[in-house]
């Protein structure tokens, strides 16, 4: 059985470069995929032996007329419908902010199944970030860096049983 797999959290945790690294260079044709805007990137994702769609959210980087806190709840659900799976994601090295409280609060109410990662973790400047993380609710953070491909290891023992 597969699965889908949505990043949610604010701009700029590396969540992209999550997305990248889990698809290369497999990504999905997504223009005529109903439901599937340019807020929401899908590809065919590959950890291991396992297989799943992995959607990327965006969208929240665009300056609009809407509260930063309107879109990000819409489309934290809309990812939150639409994955079997949320994987939360913070910025280790900036630690927790409000906005990732809002976040955190949002995906508590949503979804059933939530996995935090703590990005950008290689080296102990991220330390303290990390341990706030257990701080938001969601259990024990997963120590990732995207763009070493740090932790992929502890992401895929907890994506296993899900799978
Ligand atoms: P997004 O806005 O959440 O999609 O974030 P991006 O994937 O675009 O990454 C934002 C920035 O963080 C980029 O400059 C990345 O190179 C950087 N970044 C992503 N992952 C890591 C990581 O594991 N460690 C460090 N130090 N930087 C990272
Ligand atoms: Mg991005």
């Amino acid at each position: 059985m597969t699965f889908s797999l949505a990043i949610v959290g604010r701009p700029n945790v590396g969540k992209s470069t999550l997305f990248n690294r889990l698809v290369g260079k497999r990504l999905a044709l997504v223009d005529d995929q109903p439901g599937v805007t340019r807020d929401l990137r899908e590809g065919a994702a590959r950890l291991g032996d396992l297989r799943f769609t992995v959607i990327d959210t965006a969208g929240l980087e665009e300056a609009t007329d809407e509260s930063l806190q309107g879109r990000m709840r819409k489309l934290t659900e809309r990812a939150v419908d639409m994955a079997d799976i949320c994987l939360f994601m913070i910025d280790a090295r900036t630690g927790v902010t409000p906005t990732d409280e809002v976040f955190a609060d949002i995906l508590r109410k949503r979804s059933r199944h939530v996995i935090l990662a703590a990005n950008k973790a290689e080296g102990s400047a991220a330390d303290a970030g990390v341990i706030e993380a257990y701080g938001l609710g969601l259990g024990e953070p997963i120590r990732l860096s995207a763009e070493h491909g740090e932790g992929l290891n502890d992401l895929y023992s907890v994506l296993m049983p899900l799978s």
